[in-house]
Order: C-alpha cells, then structure tokens, then sequence
C-alpha cells in the first residue's frame, strides 16, 4: 500500500496501547479494533488491566485478528496458557478474573456492519489477489472508515455485555513427557497415543493409515 494515501491515520494517532497491538499483529484492521474494544471493555469492567501470571484467562470463540489484541492489552497469551481458542467463529470474548470468581462475556452483536454490494465485491477481487491498485486503495479507504466506526461506536451499542458466573477453564498444568518411537520426539504425555503397541506423538498416529 502507498503511504500517501491521505484517508488513513497514521498509526502515531492511535492510542497508545492500541499503537502495541498495531505494532504486533502488523496492520490495521476492523478485527483487531474490535479485539481492542473487548479487551478494553473486558478491563474496566473486572477493573484489572493485565495478567502478569494466570489471575486472567480469556476464551475467545475466533481466531480471527482480534485475538492478538486480547494477547497484548490483557497478557493473556497462548504461551502462558491463560488465552483459551474455540473455534465457533464467532467474535466473543470472555475474559474470567480468578480472584472474583467471574467474567464478562463481549459478544460482538450482529447486524451492525453490513458491506454493500460493491464493497463485497471489491473484497472478493482482494481476498483472490485480483484486485487493481485502485480497488486495493478502495478497500483500504472501507477499512479505516470502519476501523473508525469501531472506536467511535457505543460500547453497548457494538456489543452485548453480560457478566458470566460460570467457573473459569482450569489453569495450566506441566505434564511429563514422553518419547514418541516413530519420530523421536518429545511429547506431553496427555496427548501421546499408542501405534501398534508402541507410543506415538499425535502426526505420527494419524499418518497411520489401512490402506495397502
Ligand atoms: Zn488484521
Ligand atoms: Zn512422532
């Protein structure tokens, strides 16, 4: 993309924890925005605003590019264990303080973002790489605007907020280890199988196969 495309903020105007999050995941995008907001939302509502260890644990329902923003703004990270993956597809967030004992649910609420036609299909002609220099300069245009809107918008109004009661995931737990005996490798125990009577890491159980 050219930098001289004047419709665009730089992202020096963006807050300054929202220039972190730019600055990991690569770019700007209404996905991480959205991510952003939860995560912000997430905070002042548990009035926490980070985990230095697991005292937050947050389960996100996509793995779309608003993940990374729950990993720098709450710290709650795939490494450390406390950042939980369904894949639902969904744009929800849960974020559980352990301490109290409850969470707040962000639940990306429908209806509120609807491309046009012509905006759909320019971001076909994108997502196939076909599009010319100009519909890529559309697009981007699309994108700010709604990235805009996104930091603009209502908490309530872009959301559904509700606290959760339910118990948090449990935390992470060290396993021992094992030596799988098709490859050599090490793999924690919980999710070594068994091949032919003998220990295998999950790719080598599944290359198993009947066929002959
Ligand atoms: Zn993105
Ligand atoms: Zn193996």
């Amino acid at each position: 993309m050219e930098k001289s495309d004047k419709e665009s903020k730089t992202a020096a105007e963006f807050p300054r924890d929202l220039q972190q999050i730019i600055e990991f995941h690569g770019h700007i995008c209404p996905g991480l925005a959205i991510g952003y907001r939860a995560a912000k939302i997430a905070q002042a509502h548990l009035g926490i605003e980070r985990a230095e260890d697991e005292e937050l644990v947050a389960i996100a329902e996509t793995d779309g590019c608003g993940i990374d923003a729950i990993q720098v703004v709450l710290s709650c990270t795939l490494g450390k264990g406390n950042l939980i993956y369904w894949d639902h597809g969904k744009q929800v967030y849960t974020v559980f303080d352990r301490k109290r004992g409850y969470g707040i649910r962000v639940a990306m609420k429908p209806g509120r973002f609807h491309r046009t036609p012509e905006q759909d299909a320019i971001l076909q002609k994108v997502m196939s790489g076909n599009a010319s220099e100009d519909e890529m300069k559309t697009f981007q245009k699309f994108q700010n605007q709604r990235v805009d809107e996104i930091l603009a918008e209502d908490e309530n109004t872009l959301f559904k907020i509700e606290k959760v009661s339910s118990k948090p995931p449990a935390k992470a737990r060290i396993f021992k280890s094992v030596t799988c005996e098709f490859c050599g490798e090490s793999v924690m125990e919980p999710r070594a199988r068994i091949r032919d009577g003998k220990i295998a890491c999950i790719p080598c159980s599944e290359n198993y196969s009947r066929g002959w």
